[in-house]
């Protein structure tokens, strides 16, 4: 959950650069993030940039969430998945796997 100064700064980025922009900064910042993953696959200790990339689609994620109106939805959604995973994860360690 952002920060309410962090909000401020996503709104601003909206403003200034438009929400198509913005949008196609989320799509060129997860593939950076792709790039980062197989990178690291093909044996390169890149773990900073991993995690800088992570930063850059988080918080283009953030945005998205914000244009689209979706933070509450996102965040129940977010908690349905999550205890949903947490009941398969109990059945498939309940199997002994
Ligand atoms: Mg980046």
């Amino acid at each position: 959950m952002p920060t309410y100064q962090e909000l401020a700064i996503m709104f601003r980025a909206i403003e200034a650069w438009g929400e198509d922009s913005q949008m196609k900064m989320l799509l060129e910042e997860m593939s950076e993030l792709q790039k980062e993953i197989c990178k690291s696959w093909r044996g390169a200790d890149n773990v900073d940039h991993i995690a800088e990339e992570i930063a850059d689609v988080e918080i283009m994620l953030e945005q998205l969430k914000l244009m689209t109106g979706s933070v509450d939805k996102v965040k129940t959604i977010r908690e349905q998945k999550l205890r949903r995973l947490e009941q398969r994860l109990d059945e498939y360690e309940k199997k002994g796997n």
